[in-house]
């Protein structure tokens, strides 16, 4: 399992199975999946999305043209070009693997996230622009608590999932994270590692859901210090509430320097 750098800050994920095929995800750029193609000498035999934003889904004319692949995505989003549509519930096999599709709406409104129970390796969540490390996406579509409902729908995956996300954020998020729980210890090791993996120019990617539960704020409003210090951001909410403080939290992000 390989993430392909794109764009900026984008993650192309590529999973090969040993035996010559692969899949990717969320290939908003073709290029880098062409030229892995080549170097690793694997055939593509899936193409998933998870969501409509183009910097996910650019590559898809290009290499279903070019593969023959089966496209997968979203049912409730519109975007040209997928073969197979597919919604919660629904289950899909590539490489040989079950993937089970989540609705996973907030970032956008049919935002679906992979998940793979019995992966070789473990199990395997693709989760698009809704959960990153350390934080989560921001809500384009969707509302706060539909958000924290997808979010924790993600949390509830066994510990040892492996989390590919689809932006490199961690660093930025890390030090929001850190401005709500400054006492977080297991959030002050990672911080720790991740600097030292970015400056070796290495991906901070795939987490965990086990890690994403002991550092992420945006899992961790019911932990007293994020509640008061969603509650020291903006002091009209009631730091009981648990949505009240997500919303608040998820503000503060946006706006966070
Ligand atoms: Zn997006
Ligand atoms: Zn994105």
């Amino acid at each position: 399992m390989l993430p392909l750098p794109a764009f900026e800050d984008n993650y192309v994920w590529l999973l090969h199975d040993g035996n010559g095929h692969a899949l990717v995800v969320d290939p908003g750029d073709p290029a880098p999946v062409q030229q892995a193609m080549q170097t690793l000498g694997v055939q593509l035999k899936g193409i998933l999305f998870t969501h409509h934003h183009a910097d996910h889904t650019g590559g898809i004319a290009v290499l279903h043209q070019a593969t023959g692949a089966p496209v997968y995505g979203p049912k409730t989003e519109s975007i040209a070009g997928l073969t197979h549509t597919v919604q919660g519930d629904d289950t899909i096999q590539v490489l040989e693997t079950d993937f089970v599709v989540m609705d996973v709406p907030g970032h956008t409104l049919g935002h679906i996230a992979f998940y793979a129970p019995r992966a070789a390796g473990g199990p395997l969540l693709f989760c698009g622009d809704t959960l990153f490390s350390a934080g989560c996406g921001r809500l384009f579509e969707g509302t706060p608590a539909q958000m924290m409902q997808s979010l924790a729908s993600l949390a509830a995956l066994p510990g040892n999932t492996r989390v590919c996300c689809t932006h490199e954020y961690t660093l930025s998020n890390l030090k929001f994270a850190a401005a709500v729980e400054p006492d977080n210890q297991d959030l002050l090791h990672h911080t720790a590692w991740c600097m030292q993996v970015r400056q070796q120019g290495k991906p901070t990617l795939p987490s965990s859901i086990e890690l994403e539960n002991a550092i992420n704020p945006f899992l961790r409003v019911r932990q007293p210090q994020v509640a008061a210090a969603a509650h020291g951001f903006d002091p009209t909410i009631d730091p009981q509430d648990a949505l009240a403080v997500w919303a608040a939290l998820r503000r503060w992000k946006n706006v966070f320097k």
